[in-house]
């Protein structure tokens, strides 16, 4: 038996098997060949094998998630029977004398060398398709399996280096009972996924879950982040103890599913969940969320490789706002760059991904882009409370630049006679320290403010927040965070706007009478941490949060507040 700990990112409890998901050592050498004929062969097979997968993802995407998911496959079986892709790397082999393996790097550099070059937006976007079906084709060479999570049939603890938001959505479909990622915090996508769907999960476990060998039994805490492998029957029996007392505390909470949020003296905090996709916005109304605080629109566009159409996305913003009768469901806007791709926009490689051409920026540049989401959600309005939130807002202009092309995404659906919402709230996202400062000006530009403290925290620390490295260092309490905090929310409330957090800190236990006692008034988080956030609130006056929040802020350090908060919790 051998234990460690590191973060623990989703809570609940999971024992099963160990699945270790090794990452595929994609390195080419070019190596120099004689047999001609036997290397193009090899090409031959590869890429032949490399069609019977893709078909037959194509026809589990097709049962298992819909048509329109499908149609990606199709295109990389066009791609695969294109004579000139498959000769370019046959061509390679006779003209070069190298390694079927070596072609195959080099013509997926030329082709997307190629797709890049194109003036078409769309034709651009197909280089990472090429990308794909290569290294399909290269692991074929190279003998490594397909990916592991298509083929899991029995309950297991996966073990990986990351989850792509492709594979946590796969999990969901699988007996995954809980997961362990070897890099990221709470704050990466694959855990944010793994809370809003229930499964136990830790993070960042860097080289301690290497020991941990495939098909060991395994005891998994998502709370503590604490691992155990191949336990006694003792540590067994106590981890069943411990699962029996936590669903007795789940049943409990249960009661508060009809309860609104408030303070035990009846200050009213809004309770709302975070969603990725629109179907997750069922789980929210079920357990009692008194809204949607955060759609993360970028999710309809990642994971795949042509962009939704308007009519696509409205149907998704439509189908959250009725599962939500009536309730608001705040939709942010696309809210890429940072750990979050989307292939179809062929963005280059940033140095500083986290600080670059990213969200409002990319939306306020390609404009094509942002007029298709702002019509889709216009129309999805006339359906629900939809409120529409721009993320990574730094300054007054990029509000009234951003509500310049809602404008005029109005008079363009008007002009077509397209039913719309004309009377759509607007907020934005407070998540860059210069907007908690200038929170005064900004807050006589919107409706609302919604703080993002995953990247208030992370851009007000200097911590990039999916490095486990220095997540030491990544600290909700530190006293500077809490007061950029208290500053945005006094602006909010003297102007007489809501002000959410649906940044992780929202539905960190116990957090939420701190957050009610800077001023919040909305919280929005994973669906299955609301039902302990209004246990939390209603376990103390708003007097005591009030108290809280004013000791915590004025700690000289991180380390004094997070004791502070420590001993109030008990
Ligand atoms: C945040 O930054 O707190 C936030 C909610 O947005 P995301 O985690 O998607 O960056
Ligand atoms: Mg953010």
């Amino acid at each position: 038996m051998f234990k460690f700990k590191a973060i623990g990112v989703s809570e609940g409890l999971a024992h099963a098997k160990a699945l270790v998901i090794r990452e595929a050592d994609l390195t080419v050498v070019k190596d120099t060949i004689t047999d001609v004929a036997a290397e193009q062969q090899r090409v031959l097979d590869s890429v032949e094998k490399a069609k019977k997968q893709i078909e037959l993802l194509r026809d589990e995407a097709e049962k298992n998630i819909g048509a329109a998911e499908a149609e990606i496959f199709d295109a990389h079986l066009l791609m695969l029977d294109d004579p000139d892709f498959v000769e370019g790397m046959t061509n390679i082999i006779a003209d070069e004398k190298v390694c079927a393996e070596y072609a195959c790097f080099v013509n997926c550099e030329n082709f997307q060398a190629m797709f890049r070059a194109m003036d078409d937006e769309y034709m651009q976007a197909r280089a990472a398709d090429i990308g794909d079906i290569s290294q399909r084709v290269l692991k074929n060479l190279k003998g490594i399996a397909d990916n592991a999570i298509d083929t899991i049939t029995e309950p297991c603890i996966l073990i990986a280096n990351d989850l792509t938001p492709s594979d946590t959505a796969k999990i969901g479909t699988k007996p995954v009972v809980g997961f362990i990622t070897r890099i990221g915090g709470r704050t990466s996508h694959s855990a944010i996924m793994a809370r809003s769907m229930g499964i136990p999960a830790v993070a960042g476990a860097g080289d301690k879950a290497a020991s941990i060998e495939d098909g060991a039994d395994l005891l998994l805490d998502g709370t503590t982040g604490e691992v155990i492998a191949d336990p006694d029957d003792e540590t067994i029996n106590q981890f069943a103890q411990k699962k029996k007392t936590e669903d007795e505390r789940k049943a409990t909470l249960a009661m508060f599913k009809e309860r609104e949020g408030a303070t035990s003296d009846g200050r009213r905090i809004v309770i709302e969940g975070n969603i990725g996709k629109p179907e997750d916005a069922v789980h929210v109304a079920e357990l009692g969320g008194e809204g949607v605080g955060l759609f993360r629109s970028e999710f309809l566009f990642m994971d795949r490789n042509d962009l939704p159409s308007e009519e696509e996305q409205y149907a998704a913003y439509k189908q959250a706002c009725e599962a939500m009768a009536g309730k608001p469901v705040i939709i942010r806007t696309l809210d890429i760059g940072g750990d979050k791709d989307v292939p179809a926009l062929g963005l280059e490689k940033e140095q500083n991904p986290f600080l670059g051409y990213r969200a409002i920026r990319i939306c306020l540049n390609q404009t094509d882009l942002f007029l298709t989401q702002l019509r889709a959600l216009l129309r999805a309005a006339q359906h629900g409370d939809l409120r529409i939130m721009f993320p990574m807002i730094s300054s007054i202009e990029e509000i009234r630049n951003a509500k310049h092309v809602l404008r005029q995404a109005k008079d363009l659906l008007a002009a077509e006679n397209i039913p719309f919402n004309p009377n759509v709230k607007v907020g934005i996202m407070v998540e860059i320290p210069v907007a908690a400062i200038c929170a005064d000006m900004l807050a006589k530009e919107v409706d609302f403010f919604s703080i993002g403290t995953n990247d208030l925290i992370q851009y007000s620390c200097a911590v990039d927040r999916i490095n486990e490295k220095i997540s030491y260092l990544y600290r909700p309490l530190h006293p500077g965070v809490l007061r950029l905090i208290e500053m945005t929310a006094k602006a909010a409330n003297e102007n007489g706007i809501e002000v959410g957090v649906c940044g992780e800190m929202a539905g960190t236990p116990g957090m939420a009478p701190v957050l009610c006692g800077l001023g919040v008034t909305n919280l929005s988080m994973s669906a299955s941490s609301m039902l302990a956030a209004k246990a939390d609130l209603a376990a103390h006056s708003y007097g005591e949060c009030k108290e809280l929040a004013g000791r915590l802020v004025a700690a000289t350090n991180a380390t004094e507040a997070e004791q502070i908060f420590a001993e109030w919790r008990g």
